[in-house]
Formats: structure tokens, sequence, C-alpha cells
């Protein structure tokens, strides 16, 4: 039995506990910890834009109240997009040979990554890519090149496949080239293109640690670009690259300023020969923690779609399906230069949960 002395000091460090947890802003008075994070989401569906300290507690969540987190990720999703899970496939149209030298990316010029290195791919190449695109139920086809951004013969090559793609599989098309001109998106808008990817990847102050060859702003710039052409703009980030929480939440609010409907958010894959090679050791992620990434993410971006990316089998490893409470969109198949899980497996979690594959227009930022 505890003496007097001793139940007040235990009192006093429960009473610290809870207030190390109560740093989620709220209408004062009576809410559990539990429920502030349901009441969280009933105020981000009333029209609430997360602060940065409620975003940052989103990530600090203790892991006891994971679930609590991810029904209330769950309670935003559900509006904008329903149970539906938007799947991409990535074909890598043109691979290595890079002279940007992106810290995490295995085809830049300062990684000895051993990866195929090949310039783009023939016409006849992309559309077989497209075919297995459409044969595994994806609503959008990426097609993506290793570049600082693209020579006029690139963009001339995919002005041509763009248009056949899609009267022979009707998929949506997202090209990731790169740094854009605003005549180079115009002709991408002008070919037939949906949407552009091209990925903040991290925050302002941290971008200069990834990467020396081109600036953040050139890729805002970029971003600029594409949406005064009139198309879509798909952007993300890396987490797990040694930066602060503060960054990953920083980028999280860019993408819902500059309205981006699409995110693909990464976890860090730290491939052998890239300058970021030791990063999964220096800073290791727990399933649990990239679960919350998710979260956060949509709750500063309830209306944009958000798919889990890269390091989805490495980092959530057995609670990949738990992701998707918060996130509707996923890759099926391979990465650019690493291996996904087989789609199976992905078409088993999506029919375990009651989900279902959309090639619909959903929602997002139109409802
Ligand atoms: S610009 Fe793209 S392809 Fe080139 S190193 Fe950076 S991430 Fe890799």
């Amino acid at each position: 039995m505890s003496s007097p002395v001793e139940s007040v000091v235990e009192n006093v460090v429960d009473r610290i506990d809870a207030v190390d947890t109560e740093t989620v802003d709220n209408d004062g008075g009576g809410t559990t910890n539990i429920d502030r994070w349901a009441n969280l989401a009933e105020r981000v569906l009333a029209g609430h834009r997360l602060s940065t300290g409620e975003a940052l507690s989103v990530l600090a969540a203790p892991d006891d109240e994971l679930l609590d987190v991810m029904a209330a990720a769950f309670r935003i999703r559900r509006r904008y997009f329903g149970k539906t899970v938007q799947l991409y496939f990535l074909m890598n149209a043109k691979s290595g040979l890079c002279p940007e030298d992106c810290g995490y990316c295995s085809q830049s010029k300062v990684s000895e990554a051993e990866i195929p290195r090949y310039n783009l791919l023939n016409e006849e190449k992309l559309l077989d890519g497209a075919r297995v695109a459409a044969e595994r139920n994806s609503k959008t086809y990426c097609i993506v090149i290793s570049a600082r951004g693209p020579t006029e013969r690139e963009i001339d090559a995919v002005a041509a496949i763009v248009p056949k793609i899609k009267q022979q599989y009707g998929l949506q098309i997202c090209a990731c080239l790169g740094l854009l001109t605003p005549q180079q998106a115009q002709r991408l808008k002008d070919c037939g293109v949906d949407k552009v990817n091209h990925n903040l990847n991290t925050s302002e102050e941290y971008y200069g640690e990834i990467c020396t060859t081109h600036s953040y702003r050139d890729r805002v710039d970029t971003l600029r670009a594409v949406r005064d052409a009139g198309m879509e703009l798909c952007s993300g980030g890396i987490v797990g690259m040694g930066e602060r929480r503060e960054d990953t939440v920083r980028m999280a609010m860019e993408l819902r300023d500059l309205g981006v409907e699409s995110i693909p958010v990464n976890f860090l894959n730290a491939i052998s020969g890239t300058p970021l090679e030791g990063a999964n050791r220096q800073h290791p992620l727990d399933p649990r923690f990239c679960l919350k990434v998710l979260a956060m993410f949509r709750m500063v971006n309830p209306k944009s779609e958000i798919r889990i990316a890269g390091g989805r089998e490495l980092h959530l490893r057995s609670l990949q399906p738990l992701g998707l409470y918060a996130a509707n969109s996923i890759f099926v198949g391979d990465y650019l230069t690493t291996q996904g899980q087989p789609p199976e497996a992905d078409y088993r979690t999506i029919e375990d949960m009651g989900f279902e594959v959309t090639h619909g227009e959903e929602v997002a930022m139109r409802a």
C-alpha cells in the first residue's frame, strides 16, 4: 500500500502524464484523451484547419490512443472517399542517369546503387505497361522519368503516347518528369495528361539536407506551372530522412496551401549505395508512428487523396491494412527501383477490410 506522500506523488505524476498528452486544442472542458481525437475529426469536417500544434500532437499521440487516432482519420476519409481505394501503377520509363543529387534516390548521379539504367522506353513498352496497369485494376498510370527535367524529345514522346494509352485503356495519366517550364506543362496538358507528380519531399528548411542541385522553391515553381496549365497536382514527401517532426508537418501544410489533390506519403526505404543508405538505422520508423503520419496528413488535408507510397511494406509491415483507414490510395505492384508486394495481397487486404477499388471520380476537393 502507498503512503499518503507516495499517493500524492503518484497522483501528480499521473496528472503530468495526462497533461503531456493533452496537446490537442479543444473547445474546453470535460473531454477525455480518447474522445478528443473524435472531436478533432468533427471540427475538421466542420472546416477547421489543423494548427501546427494539433498536427504535431497527432504525431506524438500515445500508442495507447493509436486506434482512436485512426478512427478519427477514418471519419474524415469516409466523408470524402467512402470505403473506396484508388490504385496507381508506376512505370519507370527512364531509369538512372539523373544529374541531380537527391540523397534518397537510387537514380541520382551520386548513387552507387545497383539499379537498371536505361533511356526513355519506346512506345511499345510504355503501352505494354499501360496494359498491365489496366489488368491490375489501376485508375492511374504514372509515367516517371529520372531527370532534372524533360528534354523536348522526351516531352514529344510523352505527348505522342498519352492519347494512345487513354484511348486503348481509359487510364488516367500522371506524368512525373522533373522540373517543368510553363510551356512544358502546357504541352502535357494539351496531350491529355491529367496530373503531374512532383514531390516536395520535406520542408523548405530541411530541403538543403537532401538535395543541393535544385531548390525547394524550384519544386514549388513547377507545381505552380502545372496548376496554371490546368492539371491536377500530385505532390507528397518522404518520412524518415532525419528530418524533425516539424518538417513533416510543414510539408503537409504547404501541400494544403498549394491545394494539392493527390499526396503520396513515402516512408524512406534507404537503398544501399545512396547517400541516405544508413538512415533507416539512424532514424528508425515504427509502424505505429507511420500510421500517425498518415492520420496527420489526412487531418491536415481532409479532401485530398492520400496515398501510402514507397516503404509501405517495409515500415508498416503487418499494420498495412490500418493505413487505409487514413489513406485512400496505394501503388499496386513495384516501386521505381524497389519491389512491392504481390498485387494479390493488396486486393485481399482491400476485400478483407470491406473496401472497394474505384476508378471513378471521387468527391475529393469537390465536396
Ligand atoms: S531529380 Fe528525381 S530522378 Fe533525379 S535524383 Fe532527384 S529524385 Fe532522383
